[in-house]
């Protein structure tokens, strides 16, 4: 839901009001009042458009018995659905969520994203109304669809930016065409960005500063500052692959450049140093594999990776002092000594007063990240209290 940026909503307004019952840190209108300064008239006005929307509803044993109102107010995590993808490079995962986030149905594919918009969107749009019909709703519930790429778009237009592994993809109106066809907004984002956003929903909200990284075959980072995703100017924030490695031994990387990150580091780099000592190890899952069976090449190599990996974070942690590095994609899911790696190196080169209480951890959602992440871009977008303040409006003024 697009807000004007020259329309002030009112601190307090509904959305405000929504925000803290969703928060949990108010449930009853004594609670609302405190923390918003409001009279008590005021906060039942709120909380009836909030309750004639469906966002909340009387918490359970709470309900009004003779005609007094109810007490206390639980958000309706029920009230509408979002629809989510995350597109892969050759695996897809989409799912029907409610509006915690909570996955209501779900399907993956093997699907190469190479195959181009039409045939991968044809499949997503058919797959999702299957996903709406498995769970017995419908498609006039839906209020937000989400979907991650694997590759930079340009958020405000919903399109992909010259991906390099998506050919046909760049400039495809993808929100455009997904919100047409499902009458409701459609925000598109980076996989990486939006796995960042649903690890940190999962765990870690309390923290607020937090970078994602993925190590699969490539290495990409994402960056939550301050609760929310940072794109930078150009959308290519977070972009740690390519940074440069010291004594790199001058790999040369698919960007042009030689030494990058993801040229030393990278599941794919390691697969392919693997294979030139003569070992069978086509790719990242190869190399994972390959390392738990603990042949020590693997392992070498897994464990220099995570060093690596830990120098460009250790300057990333100066730089930005995140209060979380949580590590995921196939690598990072299968071997300590990625973390190992990563874990001495950071806390050996880092300054003292940004590691003392950061966290170095494993991504608590798996393959799911993605998907619950894309649902809680859409959900955050929906929910705004600017965004929320404008629905309550206009049906007021209906
Ligand atoms: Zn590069």
């Amino acid at each position: 839901m697009a807000v004007a940026a020259d329309s002030p909503a009112p601190v307090t307004g509904a959305g405000t009001i929504l925000r803290l019952i969703r928060d949990r840190r108010a449930a009853t209108r004594t609670e609302l009042m405190e923390l918003t300064g409001l009279g008590r008239s005021t906060v039942s006005n709120r909380l009836d458009a909030l309750l004639a929307h469906g966002l909340i509803v009387p918490a359970a044993g709470s309900a009004s018995t003779g005609g007094r109102p109810p007490t206390k107010f639980d958000f309706n995590r029920r009230a509408a659905l979002v629809l989510s993808a995350d597109l892969g490079a050759t695996h897809s995962r989409l799912a029907l969520t409610d509006l915690e986030g909570e996955v209501l149905a779900e399907r993956a594919r093997e699907i190469a994203i190479a195959e181009g918009p039409e045939h991968v969107l044809t499949w997503l749009e058919g797959t999702f109304d299957d996903l709406i019909a498995e769970a017995g709703r419908d498609r006039s519930e839906i209020c937000g669809v989400g979907v991650g790429v694997p590759g930079p778009v340009e958020f405000a237009q919903g399109a992909p930016v010259a991906p390099p592994i998506m050919p046909g993809w760049d400039g495809y109106p993808v929100g455009a065409r997904l919100s047409d066809r499902f009458g409701a907004p459609a925000l598109v984002d980076n996989d990486v960005n939006i796995m960042a956003l649903g690890e940190y929903w999962a765990r870690w909200r309390e923290v607020e500063h937090l970078m994602y990284v993925k190590v699969g075959t490539g290495i990409g980072c994402g960056i939550v500052a301050g609760g929310r995703i940072h794109r930078g100017a150009q959308g290519a924030a977070g972009d740690i692959g390519h940074i440069s490695v010291p004594e790199s031994d001058e790999a040369a990387c698919r960007c042009g450049n030689v030494g990058c990150l993801e040229a030393v580091a990278g599941g794919g780099a390691m697969a392919k140093r693997l294979t030139a000592m003569g070992i069978d190890a086509p790719n990242a899952r190869a190399v994972v594999r390959l390392a738990r069976e603990g042949r020590p090449e693997a392992v070498q190599l897994v464990r220099r990776a995570g060093r690596e990996l830990g120098e460009v974070l250790a300057a990333a942690v100066n730089f930005f002092n995140p209060g979380v590095i949580v590590v995921g994609g196939d690598v990072a899911d299968a071997h300590e000594q990625l973390f190992a790696g990563v874990r001495e190196v950071v806390y050996q080169r880092s300054l003292p007063l940004a590691t003392r209480s950061l966290r170095i951890v494993q991504g608590a959602l798996g393959d799911r990240a993605g998907v619950i992440g894309a649902a809680v871009m859409v959900i955050e977008d929906v929910l705004a209290p600017a965004a929320v303040d404008l629905a309550v409006a206009r049906r007021a003024a209906a």
